[in-house]
């Protein structure tokens, strides 16, 4: 059900046989990935354009926030860069947290996949993190009682918990995936993540087919990295899933490969899987471009674009696997304009025969 209504937003700003998709480049390098997004996109001839929101840290009054949930709302979707989150005030929210919220993406999801042609510890991995994106500990409920006491307060609810679990089902079904595991920490948090753990059990029992089980988070960080193969489909709260995705993120190359999407019932927003800014990376053309360009090719399948989007990833495989043209942090040489070149070159190729 959820993973039918958020398609709905498919058509929700298409105006002369193209899209209008909003772009938020955020802080760090997310400006430039934003560039040589919209290069490969004209490359392909793909009918998208993009409206785009200067929303990044140096803004602090609420009316960008606004000006950007509103246009996300308007169009449906948008491809999005990370925002610094810089230590404000104590009631300053984090940008990222603070959209999520106002267009209830409740769900992030993170396909981390082996690459043959990344040295990895690991070969061989295929994980889908699903992550409940807008309650637990990003509630960004926080208070001082009295000096030097504070609380900070997990909300878990039955009926998010029951969306995101049901959310993670109805993509195993879909995407014919074996096995979901619910992560939690029920032993110490008995009501908070008891009320996740239960919730998810129960929704486990509407789809039989599916193999269903939990493990502790400590226990589950460990496996991840020591046999991660014994995982398939992961269900996550909050605080746990942000750790878990970057865990994951890094087995599989780092945070300059895997995209990350965010759905909700009426609005998909992509961006990289890690959600870093990248500031030390910022203007040296050594980034990693693949995360985002991934990200550019999920919002194309998300509006149903498919010959676009598999035009796009035919390119980032040769990239990393056949011609292995790979930045330092894959451990080569090339900078960031060479990748984009040759995508944007092989982009070309493919889409002029
Ligand atoms: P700092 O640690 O000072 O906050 P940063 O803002 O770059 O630096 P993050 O954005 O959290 O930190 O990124 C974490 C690490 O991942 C950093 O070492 C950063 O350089 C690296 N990184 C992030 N994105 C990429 C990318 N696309 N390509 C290569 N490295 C990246």
């Amino acid at each position: 059900r959820n993973l039918q209504s958020t398609t709905i937003s498919n058509y929700k700003a298409k105006y002369g046989g193209r899209f209008m998709v909003t772009m938020l480049p955020g802080d760090g390098i997310g400006p430039e990935m934003m560039s040589y997004v919209k290069t490969i996109f004209k490359a392909g001839g793909v009918p998208v354009d993009f409206e785009e929101l200067n929303l990044d840290s140096t803004h602090e009054d609420i009316e960008h926030i606004e000006e950007a949930v509103i246009a996300i709302r308007r169009n449906g979707v948008a491809l999005k860069g990370n925002i610094e989150t810089r230590e404000h005030s104590r009631n300053f929210r984090s940008r990222n947290v603070e959209l999520r919220l106002r267009l209830n993406l409740f769900a992030n999801v993170i396909h981390c996949r082996s690459q043959p042609g990344i040295n990895t510890r690991h070969k061989n991995i295929d994980i889908v993190l699903i992550r409940q994106n807008t309650e637990g500990e990003y509630s960004c409920l926080e208070h001082e009682n009295v000096k030097g006491v504070v609380e900070s307060l997990k909300i878990i609810t039955q009926s998010k918990s029951e969306q995101i679990a049901r959310y993670a089902f109805e993509y195993a079904r879909k995407y014919n995936r074996k096995k979901v595991t619910a992560v939690h920490k029920a032993n110490i948090m008995k009501l908070s993540d008891g009320l996740f753990l239960n919730t998810c059990s129960e929704i486990a029992k509407e789809y039989p087919e599916i193999m269903f089980d939990n493990i502790i988070i400590d226990n589950c960080s460990m496996q991840l990295v020591s046999n991660p193969h014994k995982f398939d489909v992961l269900l996550l709260p909050n605080l746990y899933g942000n750790i878990l995705t970057n865990i994951a993120c890094g087995l599989v190359g780092g945070p300059g490969i895997t995209s990350g999407r965010n759905y909700g019932i009426e609005h998909a927003v992509f961006e990289t899987g890690t959600r870093n800014t990248g500031k030390s990376v910022a203007g040296k053309n050594v980034a990693n471009p693949l995360a985002m360009i991934n990200a550019s090719a999920d919002l194309l399948e998300f509006l149903r674009l498919d010959y676009h989007a598999t035009v796009i990833r035919n390119s980032i495989h040769k990239v990393l696997n056949i011609e292995k043209i790979h930045t330092p942090d894959l451990g080569g040489t090339y900078n960031t304009t060479d990748v984009v070149e040759f995508i944007m070159k092989d982009v070309q190729a493919q889409t002029s025969i």
